[in-house]
């Protein structure tokens, strides 16, 4: 019998399609600017020196096994990358208020997230009784479709100011104080994903003024730290500042796929900032029975990677040394297509100049450009993006920037 007849067909993922339009495509001047995944100078993927080293120590060793993790995946992992986050003096983990748990990286943080908003957040008395999560306009696709999955319903709130290319800050604020006291807030903790802009110290400062008054959920997704300036701390910077205030509910989506390349291997976690350590428990306890559901225990080599580079003195050198040259090579490149925009092609920006390229931060840009010109980039130039104009900064090296500034050009013409 045909069971699955009347199955539509879904359309293809955005990111996913470009990548493969990429692939079959001849061209030897095409570059492919979709794709969040770190690039070298020579457009290949990055081993990172310090996962090269985490990698051979663990293969070496004759005492790894691969037996089953606890549900709540390896305690020395979710220890240490809590720390990362939250920060090792932060009083919240010495009085035993973070419950933390491994996922599969950062989308099944921000899933087991959302199941456990779903099945315990108090909908019925905060936020105005709606079973619903402000996310930003715009924000990580999968964000609106992990929350319909679960759900809750996916509300946008303004983050992007097209006339000035940066943070609708007016509008961001404005939504904070309409919104139903106890609403959940998706934040991005830094290098906002798609449009690289981020709010300033103080920026923050005021909206954890306006979380604390209305008494607005934070749930921040953390995919980029280190990303953003080449220091974890610096870009650990919101989500620290947003805990310290204490009277702010605060959960914390983190991945380790960009900032040690471990895309594939999934490593990742849920942090759950609770009030009290009574509190703490039970929310682990749940956590817990929710994981076993879904996913039994997480994946193990990836956690150990990554638990031996934040435990080995060694390691952790060569990490924070990999993460700023990551940092470091993408700024590079924003400084050298500012250049030959401004400079060399003199070409006509969407808000004035091309300086937005230069302030946003993390793996991204967004041009400011229209679906029209993208879709002449992508079409006559071979350049792989979306048809936002978010271009990923680390698809861009020396060999290819003058190339891309000039079709960057031509399209704004
Ligand atoms: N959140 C944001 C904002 C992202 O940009 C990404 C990846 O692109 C993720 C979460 C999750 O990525 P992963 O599941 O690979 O850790």
């Amino acid at each position: 019998a045909e069971v699955w007849k009347q199955v539509p067909q879904a359309p293809p993922d955005a990111i996913f399609k470009l990548t493969a339009a990429f692939k079959a495509d001849t061209y030897s001047k095409k570059v492919n600017l979709g794709v969040g995944a770190y690039r070298d100078n020579n457009g290949k993927p990055w081993v990172l020196p310090s996962v090269k080293m985490a990698q051979s120590a663990l293969i070496a060793d004759e005492t790894v096994d691969h037996e089953y993790l606890n549900i709540t995946g390896l305690p020395e992992f979710t220890t240490a990358a809590a720390q990362l986050i939250i920060g090792k003096g932060n009083p919240a983990l010495a009085e035993g208020r973070v419950a933390s748990v491994q996922t599969i990286s950062g989308t099944g943080a921000n899933h087991l997230g959302a199941v456990f908003l779903s099945k315990f957040y108090d909908y019925a008395t905060l936020g105005g009784g709606k079973r619903q999560i402000f996310i930003s306009n715009p924000t990580w696709a999968n964000h609106k479709a992990i929350f319909n999955s679960c759900g809750i319903t996916p509300v946008d709130y303004p983050w992007y100011d097209a006339k000035t290319v940066g943070l609708d800050f007016d509008g961001l604020t404005s939504t904070l104080k309409s919104a139903p006291n106890g609403s959940v807030f998706l934040l991005h903790a830094c290098a906002h994903n798609p449009t690289g802009v981020d709010p300033t110290k103080e920026q923050w400062h005021a909206i954890a003024d306006l979380f604390q008054s209305k008494g607005h959920f934070a749930f921040f997704d953390c995919a980029y730290q280190g990303f953003a300036s080449g220091n974890l701390d610096e870009d650990a910077y919101s989500v620290r500042h947003f805990i310290e205030r204490r009277s702010i509910p605060v959960l914390i989506c983190q991945s380790f796929a960009k900032n040690a390349g471990l895309y594939g291997e999934r490593v990742g976690a849920l942090h759950i900032v609770s009030a009290t350590k009574e509190q703490n428990n039970a929310v682990l306890s749940q956590l817990s029975v929710i994981q076993r559901s879904e996913i039994s225990n997480p994946p193990a080599f990836g956690a150990r990677v990554v638990t031996m580079i934040l435990n080995d003195e060694k390691l952790w050198a060569q990490w924070q040394k990999d993460v700023r040259e990551m940092a470091d090579r993408i700024i590079d490149m924003r400084k050298r297509l500012h250049h030959l925009l401004t400079n060399q092609f003199k070409t006509p920006a969407p808000g004035g100049d091309w300086d937005h390229i230069l302030k946003q931060i993390g793996m991204f840009s967004f041009l400011g450009l229209s679906e029209k010109q993208c879709a002449k980039i992508v079409n006559d130039g071979h350049i792989y993006m979306t048809s936002n104009s978010r271009i990923s900064m680390a698809g861009l090296n020396t060999s290819n920037v003058e190339y891309v500034a000039s079709w960057i050009d031509k399209a704004s013409r």
